[in-house]
């Protein structure tokens, strides 16, 4: 059998070439970064959950019309999708204080926005991700004027439907980030949902104890990060068959 050839591996997944033209194979690593891969980690089954999850995120975002670069997952840890031109930019969608915006305003982390905030990052680990302004996306060409207010429409699309869904399984959805990238259909673009959406991608907390669900599990030492992971995926109804069901409750406070 022939190898499948690398695309490209990054820091959570490897891209691989798919079966037909336009499309590749996602790998989903046990790898887990934070802080610009300062702290690294392999966390045993980080990658099968967040595949599920994923599939699962995305299927629905499918189905209610927001479309993603996610066709069908293909194993325990990889899925096919719609190649894309990824816009080099991490669109983040912010419904409370936390993270990198709590520390640059001073604002406790959980304080609910008084509306969903979409803010743009430049894709660039040796940068560290900047925040940039939009003035900043048109002048460098990296999306246009139009591209923008459809990102901006997508990304709250995208916020309606995870914090519904998680709303339902008692989660509150903090923030998220999307990568997004252009198809082309004949002399037509689009813009689509690519890259993940898990629980590295997100910040999620329980809406009862504000126990937190998602990396700055890792990020923070707070447990464990499959605990953490697992929980999410058993409230959403996708555990995985094979996994052993959480029978104690090990998570942090
Ligand atoms: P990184 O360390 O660069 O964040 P990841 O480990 O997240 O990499 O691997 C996924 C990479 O693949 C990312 O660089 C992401 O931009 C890119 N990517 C995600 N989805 C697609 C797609 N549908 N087509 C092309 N590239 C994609
Ligand atoms: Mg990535």
């Amino acid at each position: 059998m022939a190898r499948r050839k690398l695309v490209y591996e990054g820091k959570a997944k490897i891209l691989y070439e798919g079966p037909e033209p336009g499309t590749f194979v996602q790998y989903f690593k046990d790898d887990a970064t934070a802080f610009n891969a300062e702290k690294k980690d392999v966390i045993e089954g980080k990658g099968v959950l967040n595949n599920r999850l994923c599939e699962f995120f995305m299927t629905g975002l499918n189905q209610i019309g927001v479309p993603t670069h996610f066709l069908k997952r293909i194993n325990m840890r990889e899925q096919l999708i719609r190649q894309v031109e990824i816009i080099p930019l991490e669109v983040i969608v912010r419904n409370y204080a936390a993270g990198t915006m709590a520390k640059r305003l001073g604002m406790e982390e959980g304080t609910q926005l008084p509306r969903p905030i979409v803010e743009f990052s430049y894709k660039d680990d040796s940068l560290g991700d900047p925040l940039v302004p939009e003035e900043y996306i048109i002048a460098f060409g990296w999306a246009s004027q139009q591209d923008l207010d459809d990102m901006i429409a997508l990304a709250l699309r995208v916020n309606d439907y995870m914090s519904g869904v998680m709303y339902g399984v008692g989660i509150k959805l903090i923030d998220f980030k999307i990568e997004i990238g252009r198809v082309w259909e004949n002399e037509f673009m689009r813009l689509i949902v690519a890259d993940e959406i898990s629980p590295d991608s997100c910040r999620l907390w329980d809406i009862e104890t504000n126990q937190k669900l998602d990396k700055d599990v890792f990020r923070r030492d707070l447990g464990s990060l499959t605990d953490a992971y697992t929980e999410v995926a058993r409230r959403l109804g996708v555990m995985p068959t094979n996994a052993t069901p959480m029978t104690k409750p090990t998570l942090i406070n």
